[in-house]
């Protein structure tokens, strides 16, 4: 793969898309969104995965099992993301994972459960995990205190805890991924993190189907819409687009070493 400095979309989700990924991820390189990483979230979608970054260039993976279905993971599950992720090198991260006491889908003991079986298996491949945390704050606070000096990676995707906790996870070394929340008159709590997030550690990502940012707010998201998020992080941040985009770029590519995109 020879590429040049473009959007890197950090968290979509291609298998939950209403069109064929060719078609997508070609819209998304159109749009200027070079490479892309599709998140798995249970069994199912970490098998429609696979065949999904192996036909794609631009696309990459992760595999994992989401918080809310933490309940129903069974030992199988992660014997296929171990065994996937040890033997396929366009699989790049573990995730999604973490937890999420928002909505309560699954019952604490399993989340916490699944999240550190997960944390396991990152840690033996040396890949970085890609972590869901929604009203979890002492629950981050355990994992980043259980896990330190551990050399774990990682990013907290589409982060809306608090600026207090946000500085815990970046004096970690952890990363912030932001999305089209940033966009929303709502977003201001999001913003404020986005405010002190030293730009060698952010992340951009569309969460595609979901979040789609001004002007696209309510209807599907795609990978394609990635630059809206950029135009408007790097308006907040004043700083150039073309400053933004090469620090994102950076540090996907340091947080997902096994690209290699030249
Ligand atoms: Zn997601």
């Amino acid at each position: 793969m020879n590429l040049s400095i473009s959007w890197f979309d950090s968290h979509c989700h291609f298998d939950m898309l209403d069109q064929e990924a060719g078609p997508l991820a070609e819209q998304a390189i159109q749009a200027g969104v070079g490479l892309m990483l599709t998140i798995g979230t249970k069994d199912e979608s970490n098998r429609k995965i696979l065949p999904l970054i192996a036909s794609q260039p631009a696309l990459h993976g992760a595999l994992g099992i989401h918080p809310h279905e933490a309940a129903q993971a069974r030992e199988a599950d992660f014997q296929f993301i171990y065994e996937a992720a040890q033997n396929q090198t366009k699989v790049v991260a573990i995730g999604e994972c973490g937890f999420d006491f928002y909505y309560r889908h699954a019952d604490s003991k399993s989340q916490v459960q699944v999240f550190y079986r997960q944390v396991e298996i990152a840690l033996e491949l040396g890949l970085p995990l890609v972590i869901h945390a929604r009203d979890a704050e002492s629950q981050v606070q355990g994992f980043l205190k259980d896990f330190q000096g551990s050399g774990l990676r990682g990013v907290f995707h589409s982060f809306t805890g608090t600026v207090g906790l946000a500085e815990k996870i970046l004096q970690k070394g952890y990363l912030l991924s932001f999305n089209g929340i940033c966009t929303f008159p709502k977003g201001e709590n999001v913003r404020e993190v986005l405010k002190i997030t030293p730009l060698n550690q952010i992340l951009l990502e569309t969460d595609a189907p979901f979040l789609a940012p001004k002007p696209h707010r309510g209807r599907m998201n795609y990978p394609a819409y990635l630059p809206l998020v950029g135009r408007f992080v790097a308006n907040f941040l004043r700083i150039t687009e073309t400053q933004l985009k090469n620090a994102c770029w950076e540090n996907s590519l340091r947080l997902f070493n096994r690209i290699k995109p030249i």
